[in-house]
């Protein structure tokens, strides 16, 4: 890292583990370097690359993950060093948005943004060699790579990818219509369902594993048609609703990945209420809890219940707490680790779930 200070750097890669995790990966260790520019070459420098390459030999890792976004160039150098597979930031963010990815529009969101992120990281040794053949004044070697077959094979790729996006693009703008109209006569589901939002590594898959642990086993009958994704939950007086963890928040998102982001929080429109998970513990929970609310408010999410959840309060002081409380006052202090708080907000998810129709019927005389 650069600029900001080491507090940063450390959130950064705390974020960075989390979000790796959630892509299904194991993650062993994380290293820092401070230094004013990052290395044009393996982007880490030399040396650095070689402490780098005897953690991973040590580890026995498969991957490593930078916290940056790696010019083409550097991922191959130090890929040369390291000798184990390298990835930027950008690609786990992109491969959680796709295992996310629900809607025909969500999903052709994220292909669109992987694409867009593929087309600069296709130039092969062609593209490299005939910029440098252009530089050079003379030379045997001139213009050499600018017409091989890698040249040619790159160039057909990529024009397949701008064929591939243009179609992409004039989908989304096809589905638009259809996508307002359906939010005009939203249609309440039959089982209610929960969303659980907020930042990566608020804790909100932690928070989804105590809740759903703390329930009673739900019949599967009641919930035959849903997707692997969604989990199922009964409230203490038999009512059946599910919860949806949704793709979490990343502090600085890619502009490139905005709009695949936001197709991703499907499941926040259609939800009947939202828990928005905060770190109680994070230095500036109040720019985080804006951010995510600004979000949902423009996916449509701004007519449903939200519940805010201050986490970790295993890790909050009562000086803490008082301004949290402030920013907040119904919010609900729990500990994913601990297990605090976790009835209260069992109970208050229960008296804000719709209740199902037939009882409505019951109580109008
Ligand atoms: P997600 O990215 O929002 O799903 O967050 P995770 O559930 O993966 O949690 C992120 C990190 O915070 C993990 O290292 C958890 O162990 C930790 N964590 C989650 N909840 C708590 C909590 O209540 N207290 C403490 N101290 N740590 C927690």
């Amino acid at each position: 890292y650069s600029q900001g200070s080491l507090q940063d750097a450390e959130n950064s890669l705390r974020e960075l583990a989390a979000l790796a995790e959630t892509a299904g990966a194991v993650v062993l260790d994380g290293l820092l370097q401070r230094r004013p520019h990052p290395d044009p070459s393996t982007y880490l420098g030399s040396g650095k690359a070689q402490e780098l390459k005897s953690i991973v030999a040590g580890l026995g890792a498969d991957t490593v993950i930078a916290d940056t976004e790696l010019a083409p160039s550097q991922r191959r150098a130090l890929e040369d060093v390291v000798k184990v597979k390298v990835i930027d930031r950008t690609a786990v963010i992109l491969d959680i948005f796709s295992q996310h990815a629900k809607s025909r529009e969500g999903k052709a969101q994220v292909e669109l943004a992987q694409l867009e992120y593929l087309l600069p990281r296709l130039r092969g040794w062609g593209e490299s060699m005939s910029r440098q053949a252009g530089g050079q004044v003379g030379g045997a070697g001139a213009g050499m790579g600018s017409r091989g077959p890698g040249e040619t094979k790159i160039e057909l790729d990529r024009r397949r990818i701008h064929t591939r996006m243009a179609r992409l693009r004039k989908q989304i703008k096809e589905m638009k219509p259809a996508r307002d109209a359906k939010r005009a006569n939203r249609e309440r589901n039959a089982v209610p369902s929960v969303a659980i939002a907020g930042y990566t590594n608020a804790g909100k898959s932690s928070l989804l594993n105590r809740l759903t642990r703390a329930g009673v086993l739900v019949e599967n009958a009641l919930f035959a048609t849903l997707d692997a994704t969604v989990r199922k939950s009964v409230t203490d007086d038999g009512r059946p609703f599910t919860y949806a963890d949704t793709v979490g928040f990343v502090r600085n998102l890619p502009h490139q990945l905005v709009e695949a982001f936001r197709s991703t929080l499907e499941e926040v429109e259609d939800s009947d209420i939202i828990v928005h998970v905060v770190d109680g513990s994070h230095p500036d929970p109040a720019a985080q809890l804006a951010t995510v609310r600004d979000v949902i408010n423009e996916v449509d999410g701004r007519d449903i219940p939200e519940v805010v959840v201050f986490n970790k309060s295993d890790l909050i002081d009562e000086s803490q707490r008082i301004v949290l409380a402030g920013l907040v006052p119904d919010a609900i202090f729990v500990s994913a680790r601990t297990g605090a708080g976790i009835d209260d907000l069992r109970a208050r998810i229960a008296e804000l779930l719709p209740r199902p129709e037939l009882e409505l019927e019951l109580l109008v005389p």
